[in-house]
């Protein structure tokens, strides 16, 4: 199988290397708008893989074999892909693009299969004008660890096409759940507007950024807490998904937390950006409350 993967970013790098790591997969493009970029995701994947080396959990040889599977550049050079994988940015505009040039432009096989990783975003407006029917295949940060993919079926997505997904979810050792289309689908339906409560709650002075992880890491046995978690997945998505939740439902229960819309403004986006409610300068490990920064 030979996998596109568009948008080398957090989530596409850890797509691409999860698909490489596949026996049979035999080619991952992985693609962005600039090739720098997708060298970029390439190079993430090179790290995870060290690691993992280093730490015993896979030989070099077999490290290796996934790197060399690899071809990197822009989206042009996914010509003959089996399945492609949408991971760029979410803005419903950038998505349909991305799909409308792959199909018109440069995708020439015919039974490839158009997924979409959108966290929120309706996967039928993402395919409204297509003739390749999308899909959803939402994967969780990290892609490589995290066992869930979301199959998320759009109003014109074939049960054929659901089926054949949901199978290449198995192959990659992963659990699909499969999911109707709805704003935010099932997961970040419920994680996202936590995280913003957890934003409002810091935000309040009700606790200090620790205390409002700690409740929750201690109190609720979570293994992050929603700011810590809010940071890792990148604010402007925890944003972005707030914002699809509260213009699709116009319910203000899901209404976006302002220090939230002020943070992303002002670039803090999380660990990406190197500030979000932690400063990570000292790196993820070392990270410092920026309430405790003098
Ligand atoms: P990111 O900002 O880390 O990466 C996005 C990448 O897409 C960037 O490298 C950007 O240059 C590239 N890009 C933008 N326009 C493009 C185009 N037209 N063609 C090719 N590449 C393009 O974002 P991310 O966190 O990786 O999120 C990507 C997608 O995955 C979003 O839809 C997001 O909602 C979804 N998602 C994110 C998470 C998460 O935890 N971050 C989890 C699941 C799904």
């Amino acid at each position: 199988m030979k996998v596109a993967v568009i948008g080398a970013g957090t989530m596409g790098s850890g797509i691409a290397q999860t698909f490489a790591q596949c026996d049979e997969v035999e080619t991952v493009y992985l693609c962005d708008i600039k090739e720098e970029f997708a060298e970029g995701g390439l190079g993430k994947v090179k790290k995870n893989l060290d690691k993992l080396v280093s730490k015993g959990k896979m030989d070099q040889a077999k490290a290796d074999s996934i790197i060399a599977k690899f071809k990197t550049g822009l989206n042009t050079i996914a010509v003959d892909p089996d399945l492609v994988v949408e991971a760029a940015l979410e803005v419903m505009d950038i998505k349909k693009n991305c799909f409308k040039d792959l199909e018109e432009n440069i995708v020439k096989n015919p039974n490839c299969i158009f997924a979409s990783n959108t966290s929120s975003l309706s996967i039928t407006e993402i395919g409204a004008g297509l003739k390749t029917p999308v899909i959803g295949m939402h994967f969780f940060n990290p892609a490589p660890v995290m066992k869930l993919i979301e199959v998320i079926k759009g109003a014109n997505t074939p049960d054929e096409t659901v089926e054949k997904v949901e199978e290449i979810a198995r192959k990659l050792g992963k659990t699909p759940v499969r999911v109707q289309e709805s704003a935010g689908f099932v997961a970040n339906r419920i994680l996202i507007p936590m995280i913003n409560e957890g934003i409002f709650v810091y935000s309040e002075g009700v606790a200090d950024i620790e205390g409002v992880d700690n409740a929750m890491k201690l109190g609720c046995n979570h293994p992050m807490g929603p700011l810590e978690l809010g940071d890792y997945i990148g604010l402007d998505i925890v944003l972005a998904i707030m914002n699809v939740l509260y213009t699709e439902t116009a319910d203000s229960k899901y209404r976006p937390a302002p220090l939230l819309k002020k943070m992303v403004r002002a670039g803090h986006l999380g660990v990406k950006s190197g500030r979000g409610f932690y400063d990570y300068s000292q790196g993820f490990k070392n990270k410092v409350p920026v309430d405790k920064k003098n």
